[in-house]
This record gives structure tokens, C-alpha cells and sequence, in this order.
């Protein structure tokens, strides 16, 4: 095999590495807002029904004052009836104290049913404060595994890159300028192999003398399809 396609070969799978690598430390950053939405979510969910629980004891609270305010009134009532001398008054008393009273019969039943509400969202808040803090912490431990592995492709990729570096330097640079070049325009293999006189890359059938001169690897050759490198090795074939 012709030293320049074995250093590009060499080349090439660290190339190919490097394009994964960066494909996983570029979905690094998605990935970390999916977890972070999903937290944010059942936290929000636990807000909601929270909220919910408090407009309740609130508006409870409203009631229970109302019926404080209309006690008072009733009071009151009883002590302007007392002191009247007019019948009709004194009937029209009755009325405002019976309707009042009507009110506040009606305001407890609210109360009560506000009673019956609190008690079933305040389990739903429970369940919901649960599912978020298992959600939290799970976010949390995936978050923490996601860091590490966002490290680790870090530390791949500087390690491949330098390999890479080293690589290219020592390889001819007519042949490098080639790869590179085809690298850049195809943006994925750009030396390939001759299975069956076609093109690793295109699949295309190879002319007889391309294929000819490819074999031989008396120099670089390149596909008169797709223009990418060829290599043959004596296992492929013909
Ligand atoms: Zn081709």
C-alpha cells in the first residue's frame, strides 16, 4: 500500500472520530435542557395544584369572616328589634334576621364543600411535591452524569485532535491537501476502498483504468464520479 493512503487511512478514522465527537458534545446542550424541562415541568405542575390549594383556604377564610360580619349584623338587628314599638317594624326585623340567618346557613354549606375540596387537592399537593422532588433529584443525578460525560468527550476530542495534528504533520502534503480538500467539499469519507470495481463512496462502477490505476497504487487515485480518494487492498473484490 502506497505510505500516503496508509497515513491518510489513519488519518481518516481519527477524522471520522472527531466528526462523532463533536455530533455528541453538540447534542450535549439539548439534552441538558430536555432534563431541565422536564424538572421545570413537575415543579410547575406542583405550583399549580399548590396555588389551587391556597385559593381554597383563602376564599374559606373569606366565607368564614362573611358569616363573622353577618353574625354581628344579626346582632344588631336583634338589638334595633328590641327597641322598637312599631309591629311592622318589628316584622321587618324578623325578615333581615331570617334572611341573614338563610345567608349564613348557605355560607357554611360553601364552607363545607371548600372543607371537602381542601382536603382532596391538599393529598393532590402532597402527591405532587413527591413527583416533583423524585423528578428534581433525578434531573439532578442525570445532570451530574451528563457533566461528566461532556467531560469525558472533551477530553477525547483534545486527545484525537492532537493525534490528528501529529498525523497530518508527518503526512505528504500534496496527498493531505487532496484528502482535506474532499473532506471539506464531501464532508465524509473521502478516501475510500473498491469493492467490485465500485466506489466506496459513490457506488458508482469505476472506469477499468481508474480501477487498473487504483490497484497498481503506483500513485493517488481518485473515483471520475465523485472524485474521492480510492485505496484497493489484495482482500477486496475485484
Ligand atoms: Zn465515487
Amino acid at each position: 500500500m502506497l505510505p500516503i493512503i496508509e497515513a491518510l487511512l489513519v488519518l481518516q478514522d481519527r477524522d471520522r472520530r472527531l466528526i462523532r465527537l463533536k455530533a455528541e458534545l453538540e447534542a450535549v446542550a439539548p439534552q441538558r435542557q430536555l432534563l431541565q424541562l422536564k424538572a421545570a415541568k413537575t415543579q410547575a405542575a406542583f405550583e399549580e395544584v399548590r396555588k389551587r390549594n391556597v385559593h381554597i383556604e383563602s376564599e374559606r377564610k373569606r366565607l368564614e369572616l362573611e358569616v363573622v360580619t353577618m353574625q354581628q349584623r344579626i346582632n344588631k338587628l336583634r338589638t334595633e328589634q328590641l327597641g322598637t314599638r312599631s309591629n311592622d317594624q318589628y316584622k321587618a326585623y324578623q325578615h333581615q334576621i331570617e334572611t341573614t340567618q338563610a345567608e349564613i346557613s348557605r355560607l357554611d354549606d360553601q364552607q363545607i364543600e371548600l372543607m371537602e375540596q381542601a382536603e382532596a387537592v391538599g393529598r393532590d399537593v402532597a402527591e405532587a411535591a413527591k413527583v416533583a422532588a423524585g423528578q428534581k433529584a433525578e434531573t439532578d443525578r442525570q445532570l451530574v452524569d451528563l457533566a461528566a460525560r461532556e467531560a469525558n468527550l472533551r477530553k477525547d476530542h483534545e486527545l484525537v485532535s492532537a493525534e490528528r495534528a501529529a498525523l497530518a504533520a508527518k503526512a505528504d502534503p500534496a496527498g493531505l491537501w487532496r484528502y482535506e480538500r474532499i473532506l471539506k467539499m464531501k464532508g465524509d469519507n473521502a478516501l475510500v476502498g473498491v469493492h467490485r470495481v465500485v466506489c466506496g463512496g459513490c457506488h458508482v462502477k469505476l472506469p477499468m483504468q481508474t480501477f487498473l490505476h487504483a490497484k497498481a497504487q503506483l500513485e493517488l487515485t481518485a473515483c471520475t464520479n465523485c472524485g474521492r480518494l480510492l485505496y484497493f487492498t489484495p482482500d477486496m473484490d475485484v
